[in-house]
């Protein structure tokens, strides 16, 4: 028996980079998946039919984070397509760098509206259906305890955000048999940051590994916290940077 048959999961941001990746494993561990995107259909529908192929139960929908009512449907639709909810992966952000004296109010509204309002409301709304197992996990950043360079304080804010978020939670979810994390990756090679782009020449140099991480390996992770495994870990920051912040 694969480790998640039986169990639905929602993945927000999955069209790309490591939502693609966690969508990925969690079909391939036996989960039924809806993942959500915002501007990648083409993505998504390509998604979708490579797991699909493979005999996955799959189902993307278009749902901006930072659009309430958007959220909320993309839970229920979940339900509506397969019955149920047990894990309930946050991953969709968006990093708006720069100065801050520099942010306009739309950057910084955009940042909280994506980043924490997206994920707290899928939270809110899936917490009304999940049973005991159930598994909130969020894609955090290790930039909420370190960041090592300039440009990026907003986007630290609502990383730091999350990370409040899932201590608070996790005693009030304790007693339902539902765990809440909160994944914190360092530098991971996506189109938000590209091992080949600009910065990563510096980053790898900061990182004890040597190297950016794998989706897949981040996915990895994911897995683990949604399974059997994972019962006894919550309310936790969970890094995996490859000793970026070591
Ligand atoms: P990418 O920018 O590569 O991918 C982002 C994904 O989120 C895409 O699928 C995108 O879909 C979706 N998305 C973006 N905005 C929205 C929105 N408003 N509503 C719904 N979906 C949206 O990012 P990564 O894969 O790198 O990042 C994934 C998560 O990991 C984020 O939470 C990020 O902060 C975190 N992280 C990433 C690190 C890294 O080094 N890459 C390091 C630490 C944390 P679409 O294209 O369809 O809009």
């Amino acid at each position: 028996k694969l480790p998640l048959a039986g169990k639905v999961a929602l993945v927000t941001g999955g069209s790309r980079g490591i939502g693609a990746g966690i969508v990925q494993r969690l079909v391939r561990d036996g989960a039924a998946v809806v993942f959500t995107y915002a501007g990648s259909k083409d993505r998504a529908d390509a998604l979708v039919a490579e797991l699909t192929a493979g005999d996955g139960r799959v189902l993307a929908i278009e749902a901006d984070s930072g659009d309430v009512d958007a959220v909320k449907r993309a839970v229920q639709r979940t339900r509506e397509a397969f019955g149920r909810l047990d894990i309930l992966v946050n991953n969709a952000a968006i990093a708006r760098t720069g100065q801050l004296v520099d942010a306009s109010a739309d950057d910084i509204e955009r940042t909280l509206a994506v980043n924490v309002r997206g994920p707290v409301v899928a939270t809110q709304e899936a917490l009304r259906h999940m049973e005991r197992g159930g598994r909130i996990i969020n894609i955090g950043s290790i930039n909420s305890e370190y960041v090592p360079f300039p440009g990026a304080s907003l986007y630290a804010l609502s990383k730091g955000a999350l990370s409040g978020f899932t201590h608070g939670l996790a005693r009030e979810l304790g007693a339902r048999g539902i765990t809440i994390n909160n994944i914190q990756p360092g530098p991971v090679d996506t189109d938000m940051n590209p091992a080949d782009g600009p910065n990563g020449a510096w980053l790898t140099g900061q990182i004890a590994v040597q190297r950016f991480g794998h989706t897949r390996e981040v996915a990895g992770l994911v897995a683990y916290l949604a399974g059997d495994d994972g019962a006894y870990v919550t309310g936790a920051d969970l890094r995996i940077d490859g000793g970026f912040a070591a």
